[in-house]
């Protein structure tokens, strides 16, 4: 099983993710992988560290660099994982580039979807949670310096929150939605109903 989450920064992803990782290694008895993009290998690390904690970026330079990140996380860690039978949960993955790099950045969105298709050969997750938050709330909950997304603009996080909502609405079939302004232990007891229905479990 491949689940991803998505959402904005401060949303309480790491937190829901090692969750449901533990809760899904007792109920299915398998391996559970816990990773995230970008950053979740060893070239990633390097990629995070530019993107994030570097020079000022074009927004096609970023875009390639999340791709890049993307493409060696899958045939790596995440296609491996998934061939010997793990459940695999990642920490954003090709839906975070449509809604920041299409939505915040304003590129094109197809082109952002067919370049994450052929990043990841068209892999997609078989659930994706997103746990949406007013970006406002969400910036309340950041501990540590703003990295450069971050300190982006309000609109920005705006139209990245907006882009995700639309893309979860255009495929329910997929995507599960959680208000994550609610109690954790609420919002984390509805993931994993969710998720279980999703999955078969
Ligand atoms: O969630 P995490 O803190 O790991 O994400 C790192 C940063 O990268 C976040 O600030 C997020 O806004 C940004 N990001 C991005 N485009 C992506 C993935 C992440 O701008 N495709
Ligand atoms: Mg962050």
């Amino acid at each position: 099983y491949f689940v991803s989450f998505e959402g904005g920064d401060g949303v309480g992803k790491t937190t829901h993710i090692s969750l449901l990782g533990d809760w899904l290694g007792e109920v299915t008895g398998r391996e559970v992988v816990l990773t995230r993009e970008p950053g979740g290998t060893e070239l990633g690390s390097t990629l995070r560290q530019a993107v994030l904690h570097g020079e000022d970026l074009d927004p096609r330079t970023e875009a390639l660099l999340y791709a890049a990140d993307r493409a060696h996380h899958v045939a790596t860690v995440v296609r491996p994982a998934l061939a010997r039978g793990a459940v695999v949960v990642t920490d954003r993955y090709l839906d975070s580039s449509v809604a920041y790099q299409a939505g915040g950045r304003e590129l094109a969105e197809q082109e952002i979807e067919d370049l994450s298709r052929w990043a990841t050969g068209s892999l997609l997750p078989d659930v994706t949670v997103l746990l949406d938050l007013d970006p406002v709330e969400a910036a309340g909950r950041l501990g540590g310096p703003p990295d450069r997304l971050e300190r982006a603009g309000s609109d920005f996080h705006r139209r990245t929150r907006e882009a995700f909502l639309r893309r979860a609405a255009a495929d329910p079939d997929r995507w599960i939605v959680m208000d994550a302004s609610a109690p954790r232990e609420d919002v984390q007891a509805q993931i994993r109903v969710d998720v279980a229905a999703r999955l078969g479990l």
